[in-house]
């Protein structure tokens, strides 16, 4: 077991606010390896998406759980100082990012999110890489598909 806080691990974990993340370049990684083309934090669209596949009208999301409250996730946890602060700031983006996917939606884009803590376990094991990476071809390329978490 570590020793590090549940705090400090979100502070750790809420780096994933910045661009080019480690758990970014991995995903782009794998899925240009996997042959798939894309645009990255395209501004044109809402909520600049951290990938946008126009081949196949995909958008997705690369979230960390700290900022964006990856709900029943443990690493979603609230500082115990500012505690309103945090929790006005936490609902805001949650507000915002559904009014994003749900704009997406409409204009008849796919949204496909991907919690960080997801792609830390990929990162760590590679069967786990492959499950997750065989649904996510599959759910780029179905047409019928219109949001999907991962
Ligand atoms: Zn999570």
């Amino acid at each position: 077991m570590d020793k590090i806080s549940p705090e400090a691990r979100s502070r750790n974990m809420s780096r994933i606010r910045g661009k080019n993340t480690e758990p970014e370049k991995y995903i782009r990684r794998l899925l240009y390896h996997a042959g798939f083309r894309y645009r990255i934090h395209f501004r044109e669209l809402p909520g600049k998406p951290d990938m946008y596949f126009s081949k196949y009208r995909t958008i997705l999301f690369i979230n960390g759980c700290f900022w964006h409250r990856h709900e029943g996730c443990r690493f979603a946890t609230t500082p115990k100082s500012n505690r309103e602060f945090w929790e006005s700031k936490f609902s805001r983006n949650v507000e915002r990012d559904k009014a994003v996917y749900e704009k997406l939606e409409k204009e008849g884009y796919k949204v496909i999110v991907i919690w960080e803590c997801t792609i830390r376990q990929m990162m760590k094991d590679e069967r786990h890489e492959k499950k997750i990476l065989i649904e996510l071809i599959e759910d780029i390329r179905d047409n019928t598909v219109s949001y999907k978490e991962y």
